[in-house]
């Protein structure tokens, strides 16, 4: 059997990136917000201190390692339990990428750090940069997004915008709608305004379809998205998820392993990482990918997410 990798899981499919390899380059989680919508969970490091959190000497040994055994993927996303710019060896981190496989670099941000010239330096290494905007306003990104005191929405904007005046790869913009926060008129006219000053190539809409950090996080339904994405423009597009068959061809026998798990007793994402020994971004894939199937289900208790087979 393989080997499980410390800083690596996948390759998994991803609604956004194909056949994608994980790599994780911050700890659980070091991250610059405490967005409601979390699938990771609570934030338990908000800070904007870019440091080496994890070193990138050891990820690209597993790099090598992963991509001499034959690597089939459409990309190489850097995302992590937190926000990966806040690593400050990224840009050194993709130079290695490249010099290892030809598989596209993706960054997945929430774009916080761009007003940084370092950052912008490190990302535009990057083949593509999927950074997020789910405001209009400072108010709706204070109350979806809870930010580190040192970030605002006026310098999200002006990162982005600096960061798409100097990278000549794809910025795939995610918005995250969450029913009666940013889904009004007002909102959707104020994202939007917000999105042609930042020329993204794409516009990925999201909603809550995973379990969120927050309870009664409101999912749209596909109708309402589709509404929203005619008023964004020809270059939105909903990710809507994989059906359930797609996935089982790349997911093989661990979302049985999870089921199994929880047939014998609920879990929360930390057990189920730990009996399994697997980052939570891959668990996320497999209980998504059970909860699709309608064969699990989750519930909250004492402020922790549970799942239970059904
Ligand atoms: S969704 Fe991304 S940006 Fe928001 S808290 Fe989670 S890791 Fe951080």
């Amino acid at each position: 059997m393989a080997e499980e990798k410390r800083y690596l899981y996948g390759p998994v499919p991803s609604r956004r990136l194909g056949l994608s390899l994980g790599v994780d380059i911050v700890p659980f989680k070091v991250c610059t917000l405490d967005c409601l919508y979390c699938q990771l969970g609570l934030t338990t490091n908000k800070t904007t201190a870019r440091r080496e959190y994890v070193l990138v000497e050891a990820v690209l040994a597993e790099i090598k390692e992963t991509a001499a055994a034959g690597l089939e993927a459409d990309f190489i996303t850097i995302g992590g339990s937190g926000e990966p710019t806040l690593n400050s060896k990224l840009g050194e981190l993709i130079d290695g990428i490249k010099k290892i496989t030809d598989v596209p670099v993706a960054i997945l941000t929430n774009g916080t750090l761009l007003y940084r010239q370092d950052v912008r330096q490190d990302c535009a290494k990057a083949d593509v940069v999927l950074p997020s905007l789910d405001a209009g306003d400072e108010q709706t990104f204070r109350k979806i997004n809870r930010p580190h005191r040192d970030i605002s929405i006026e310098k999200l904007i002006a990162g982005l915008t600096a960061f798409r005046s100097e990278f000549t790869g794809e910025i795939w913009l995610e918005v995250f709608l969450i029913e009666g926060l940013n889904t009004d008129n007002e909102q959707i006219a104020g994202i939007k305004r917000l999105i042609e000053h930042i020329h993204p190539d794409r516009i990925q809409l999201n909603t809550a379809v995973r379990p969120t950090a927050e309870p009664n996080v409101g999912k749209l339904d596909s109708e309402k998205l589709k509404v929203i994405a005619a008023r964004l423009g020809d270059k939105c597009e909903i990710v809507a998820g994989f059906s359930p068959e797609h996935d089982a061809k790349h997911l093989g026998s661990k979302p049985q392993s999870v089921l199994s798990m929880l047939k014998r007793r609920p879990c929360s994402l930390d057990d189920i990482c730990l009996a399994l020994g697997i980052n939570r971004n891959e668990a996320i894939k497999y209980i998504s990918h059970l909860q699709k199937q309608g064969v699990i289900h989750s519930m909250q208790k004492g402020g922790t997410l549970f799942f239970k087979a059904n």
